[in-house]
Parts: C-alpha cells; structure tokens; sequence
C-alpha cells in the first residue's frame, strides 16, 4: 500500500473525525464553520482528493498523490472531472426573480443540479464544494434543499461558512455540522511561510492575525483600519472604560467580531495569571497587544466565566435578527461591568 498524505495545518478536530470515519459511513452533506482563514475550504479540497483518491484505504482521509485522479488535484485549481468547486454566492441561474439574468456568472443552482444529477466520470463519487456559500435568492437556497432531500447516489457535497446562522435552518439541518476553530500561531505561520514570506513577516503575520491566515494576509498588506482593529479599540476603551464613540458591529461583521472579542478577553485572562509570565503551554493568540492587555486590570476567573458566558449569548443573539448595534452594546456593557 502506498503512503497516503493529508496535507492541512490545524484542524485536528475535523482531521480525527474523519480519519474515524469508514468510507462506507460518509454522509452526502457536511458543513464546515469556523471563522474566515482557518482552512475550512484548504481542508474541504483535501478531502475532496482523498475521496477520489484511487489508492486503496481505511478511512476515508489520505491521498497518494501519484495516482491517476490525483494527477488532476495538482496546483491551485483541480480539474477533476468529478470535482465542482464554486465560491461565493450562489444564484438560482435562467433568471433570478426581477433580479435579471445570471446565465454568465458561472455555476448556479440550476447548473448544479442538473451536473450532479449525471453519472461520474470515473465511475466512483462525485463531490461538490461551494465555498463561503450564500444564496442570491430564497429560489436558489431551495434548490439546493430539494437537492439534499433527495441526493443522488454518490454524491458528497461540501460546504463551508463563517456565518451558518444566515443559511437555512433546514439546509443546516440536513448537514453534518464540523467545526473549524482559530488556528495556533505556530500554525498561522507555517501557512504564512509556504506562502513564501519570510521568516520576519511571517512572525509578524501570525502575531497580527489572531489564529486567522485571512486576518494575517490583511494586516501585512497593510489593509487601513481592519475590523479587527476597530474591534481591538473599541475592546480596550469599552474595559477601561472610556465608553467608546463608534459602533463596529454590522450584520456582516458581527460574528467576526464577537469572535476577536472572545479572543482578546481569553488573552485578558490568560496575560494576568501572571503579570511576567504566561503559564506553561498557554500562550496568548493576541501578541500584538500583549503590553496593553498586561496593563489590564487583572480578571478574576469568576468574572471571567461570567463574561464568557455574556459573549456566548450575544453570538446566540447574533444568529436572530436582532439589530447588531444592540448585540455590539450589549457586549460593551458587559465589558464595562466587569469589575
Ligand atoms: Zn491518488
């Protein structure tokens, strides 16, 4: 048997549950979270050449890369014949209600169906990731539903989100949900430095982007004022209590947000168990703001889980439709009050 590779960084998590999973026992839907740049869809195309590996296997994890199928996974972009990959939103195709007409951009919903209801090229299975998937219309979101109520045989579809409470409750439902959480900065680096930069910048990366490669690639390019920026500000002001003027959150930036501010309150925790030293084994993810977080006053762990526990409610409230302006403020009293 020839060794099989599997080459994603971090998620350890989703690595184990697949790698317990026979190839029998494959569901024909998962769901893949977790906030943006940590590998969800890096991960969803090594699987996707796994499944279509042709080398014999246990789990349904590993890939030669020397067979005949992983010969079309090479480089950027596969070109497996089984294999569809589409980012982005995902309109219904023909026409888009009063929307227009979408027949130029790509896949559709429509295309889609009608693609994953041939027969495999190969003859094994045919897989389909859409990345970042959102829906133009409620028209195209059914589609795909009527699509995984009744799936064809064969088919595995992936998807990949950082903001699952805006999809379909009945989508979410027919999927199996696996959770990709912040990458180490260890990890944010080794990814940073096969992007071929340096050593320095890739240090620099992984300290600015919070255990997201996205974050990272927008701080060395120096992108003005990033979200985590705004966040990081309004974060300090709102613990010190300067009750800041500006409101970061929005309906599309509130779920990356609140993740930077649960970040940066388990890094308050962690920089003030000791003022000199972290404890062993845990490092702060926000080194960039390791002075000012040691400048801090220090938090008990009481009002530690207490807090926590506010943050958990607002990222439940940010799946409602309550207005985020109200779920920012709420989290900013609470950092507030925290004694
Ligand atoms: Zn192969």
């Amino acid at each position: 048997m020839s060794e099989l590779h599997f080459d994603v960084v971090g998620a350890e998590g989703p690595k184990r549950y697949f790698e317990a999973l026979s190839p029998g026992r494959l569901a024909h839907a998962y769901l893949f979270t977790g906030p943006p740049g940590v590998g969800k869809k890096t991960f969803a195309r090594r699987l996707a050449q796994s499944l279509l590996c042709l080398a014999p296997k246990s789990s349904v994890v590993g890939y030669d890369g020397t067979c005949s199928s992983c010969a079309l996974f090479r480089g950027e972009s596969a070109h497996h014949p089984d294999f569809l990959e589409h980012e982005g939103v995902l309109r219904i195709g023909d026409r888009d209600g009063a929307m227009g007409f979408y027949e130029s951009e790509g896949l559709s919903a429509r295309d889609l169906v009608r693609q994953l209801s041939l027969q495999s090229y190969s003859g094994g299975l045919r897989v389909l990731l859409l990345g970042d998937v959102s829906f133009a219309t409620h028209e195209a979101a059914n589609a795909l539903l009527k699509f995984l109520e009744e799936p064809p045989r064969g088919v595995i579809m992936m998807l990949t989100t950082a903001a699952p409470a805006r999809l379909l409750a009945t989508i979410r439902s027919r999927a199996i949900e696996v959770h990709f959480p912040l990458l180490s900065n260890a990890d944010v680096r080794a990814v940073l430095e096969r992007m071929q930069f340096s050593n320095d910048e890739a240090q620099l990366g992984a300290s600015l982007g919070g255990g997201s490669v996205t974050r990272s690639l927008a701080a060395l390019e120096g992108e003005e004022e990033s979200l985590r920026a705004q966040v990081v500000r309004w974060f300090f002001e709102s613990v010190e209590g300067k009750s800041p003027q500006e409101n970061w959150a929005t309906r599309e930036t509130l779920d990356d947000g609140l993740e930077t501010v649960k970040t940066l309150v388990r890094d308050w925790v962690v920089a003030n168990v000791s003022p000199r030293a972290e404890p062993k084994g845990i490092a702060l993810i926000s080194l960039d703001q390791a002075e000012r977080l040691r400048k801090l006053k220090p938090i008990e762990a009481r009002d530690a889980v207490t807090l926590l526990t506010k943050l958990d409610e607002a990222q439940r409230l940010a799946r409602t439709n309550v207005n985020p302006g109200m779920v920012g403020d709420y989290v900013r009293m609470a950092l507030t009050s925290t004694p």
